[in-house]
């Protein structure tokens, strides 16, 4: 299979073919002006393990981080989908989320917009882990001491000594199952504290199948938007 690139860029001043592949995988060639179809396709197929090797790595690495501009029409996450942004005259009050329409934010506070989007998902994910965490922790007889949630970037969740919880507000963009998922680790640590066979053993118990979650994280987590 020929590799197809995801842009191409033609040069006036360029003299040669290249190939680039960017973090998240992304596949940009650039060309001299005028470089034919058949001349792209005959570099693209001498280059193609070369790509392929590159691509598996690159997608392995998190793209730029997009900054969130709140414009009309852009799309914002939240529980594992993206739902369009919406300015609003009137109406509204901070940013708010309408099931079936997506977000609404007053124009004249757009530049408010990663504060307010910040403390919608601290939020949001404050009451989905409550919820759940108040569960399971009855269901198998755990204690927990407290429940925090933080704007941490690299981090879904952790768990103390003590057995207080913390939990990333980015929470909030991941589907419910894999949400659930991190509210269950993090609770299975207040009985094993390491990552021992045990404590896989207990968490298998707790959720069953949840490895498919854990690999969605892996695979998606870090091209979810910063901001
Ligand atoms: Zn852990």
């Amino acid at each position: 299979m020929l590799p197809k690139p995801d842009e191409i860029i033609y040069d006036r001043r360029r003299k040669r073919l290249i190939v680039q592949v960017l973090p998240g995988g992304k596949l940009v060639l650039k060309a001299p002006q005028g470089t034919s179809k058949h001349q792209i396709n005959s570099f693209l197929a001498q280059h193609a393990g070369w790509i392929a090797e590159k691509k598996a790595i690159m997608a392995q690495v998190s793209p730029p981080a997009q900054a969130l501009r709140f414009v009309e029409g852009e799309l914002l996450w939240l529980a594992g989908r993206q739902y369009p942004l919406h300015l609003a005259d009137t109406g509204v009050k901070g940013l708010v989320f309408k099931q079936g329409q997506g977000f609404f934010l007053l124009k004249k506070e757009q530049k408010t917009g990663v504060e307010r989007l910040n403390a919608f998902y601290r939020e949001y994910t404050r009451r989905a882990v409550t919820t759940i965490a108040e569960r399971v922790a009855r269901q198998w007889g755990l204690q927990v001491k407290s429940i925090r949630i933080t704007g941490a970037k690299r981090r879904w969740g952790s768990c103390s000594r003590q057995n207080s919880l913390n939990f990333s507000l980015r929470l909030a963009m991941v589907p419910p199952e894999a949400l659930e998922y991190v509210v269950v680790h993090e609770l299975a640590h207040t009985r094993h504290h390491d990552h021992s066979r045990a404590f896989w053993a207990f968490l298998e118990q707790m959720l069953p199948g949840y490895e498919a979650q854990r690999q969605w994280l892996k695979q998606n987590g870090l091209r979810l938007p910063d901001f």
